[in-house]
């Protein structure tokens, strides 16, 4: 094996960003290796994985679907592990040098959490973390000299194009939101939306958490939080801007008035690659732009009245403490009960906005603090469902 390979603990490897991962890795010609597996349900999905890498470690991260599952499945040499507290024991490993942060929702805190810890690099799918705790975490780094490179696609895009000039010459970041499947529906319509519907994305192939979130474009208000932490940029300078075409991924507007973008066709194998094998740039899997195809992108901005989550992002990027948390956890927990055909689409957003509204603002939270309030806030939901 060449000294130069990365080890990577591929959180989530079942979900969308998983799988994506895994086929980054396997065409890495070595240079990336499989160490962890892990995944939450699928566990025959995850063995057939373990088959295919031969990672060191396989972890069933729910206790009672793992209970069922029949090891000899796996093959020699893999250690199981079960529960949500093996998800932290692989991300402190020694032998693990990047953990692909790839677990969806609240779930991914932890694991994301240790591996930050130890001084890690995670390369970072799960938004939710930096929404529920993007200033902690950003302390957690200072502190241990950790390192988050992302992989949500607008911030992997911005990372790229910050690099053209300095902090302080940065007058904004532009993320682009394709406005998923609703963008031009009339507004009355909206109220029927079935689960079927706002799962068929325009653009982006995704797991059914953030297909939702993009539907009522509460992904970009989560992505607006996640800039102002990663990028330590005030919200006032973070703008969203709809681009149907998803080709852009985001623009850095420098104080000049040059705008930087970073351009490719939607596939998260590019931003995932990008940051598996940061510093590198690579020969990889992800499609390519066809230049000998016209190519027109279009940019226009966000009706705010149709997409009242923006606003909400913007909210809890601009007044930090426990907003974020708040909001992050009434989202999950109102797109869930919308899955579960609980919730009509259109309460979504107003479940999450009135919960905000409720809870009681502390600026300087602790972690413990922030969990405790991602629990009140999904009993909110359970009441407003409920109600
Ligand atoms: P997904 O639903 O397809 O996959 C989620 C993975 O997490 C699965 O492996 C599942 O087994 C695991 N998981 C689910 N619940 C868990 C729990 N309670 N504990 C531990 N593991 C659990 O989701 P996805 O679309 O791959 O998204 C993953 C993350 O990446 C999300 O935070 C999402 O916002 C972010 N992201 C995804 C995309 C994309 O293209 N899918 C793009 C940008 C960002
Ligand atoms: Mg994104």
């Amino acid at each position: 094996m060449a000294d130069n390979v990365k080890r990577v603990a591929v959180m989530g490897s079942t979900g969308s960003i998983g799988v994506n991962a895994l086929e980054v890795i396997a065409a890495s010609e070595g240079r990336l290796q499989a160490v962890a597996l892990t995944a939450h349900s699928r566990l025959d999905e995850l063995a057939a994985q373990a088959k295919r890498f031969r990672p060191r470690w396989v972890v069933a991260s729910n206790a009672k679907v793992a209970a069922k599952f029949d090891r000899k499945l796996l093959p020699r040499g893999c250690e199981f592990l079960k529960g949500p507290d093996a998800l932290v024991e692989v991300a402190r490993q020694a032998d693990v040098d990047v953990v692909l942060a790839g677990i969806v929702g609240r779930a991914g805190l932890e694991s994301t959490w240790a591996a930050l810890d130890e001084g890690k690099t995670v390369a970072l799918a799960n938004k939710e973390t930096m929404v529920m705790a993007g200033e902690l975490v950003s302390e957690l780094i200072k502190k241990k000299g950790g390192r988050l490179l992302p992989v949500d696609s607008e911030h992997s895009a911005l990372f790229q194009a910050l690099s053209a000039g300095k902090t302080s010459e940065v007058a904004r970041l532009i993320l682009t939101a394709s406005g998923g499947p609703f963008k031009d529906l009339p507004l009355h319509e909206l109220q029927q939306i079935t689960v079927a519907e706002a799962l068929a994305h325009p653009t982006w192939d995704m797991g059914p958490k953030i297909t939702i979130d993009s539907a009522t474009m509460m992904n970009k208000a989560l992505e607006i939080v996640e800039a102002r932490w990663l990028f330590g940029v005030d919200a006032a300078k973070i703008a969203v801007v709809i681009h149907p075409q998803s080709v852009v991924h985001s623009l850095v507007e420098f104080i000049d008035g040059s705008v930087i973008a970073q351009m490719s066709p939607p596939d998260m194998r590019l931003p995932i690659q990008y940051a598996l094998h940061y510093p590198d740039r690579v020969n990889g899997v992800a499609k390519r732009i066809d230049w000998r195809q016209t190519l027109h992108l279009n940019f226009d901005p966000p009706d705010r009245d149709r997409f009242p989550a923006i606003a909400l992002g913007e909210e809890a990027a601009k007044v930090g403490g426990t907003a974020g948390a708040v909001l992050n956890a009434a989202n999950e927990a109102a797109v869930q009960s919308f899955l579960d055909g609980d919730l009509h689409f259109t309460e979504i957003v107003p479940a999450s906005r009135s919960i905000l509204k409720a809870h009681n603002h502390e600026s300087r939270p602790t972690l413990e603090q922030l969990v405790k309030l991602d629990k009140w806030a999904r009993q909110e939901v359970s009441r407003w469902v409920c109600a």
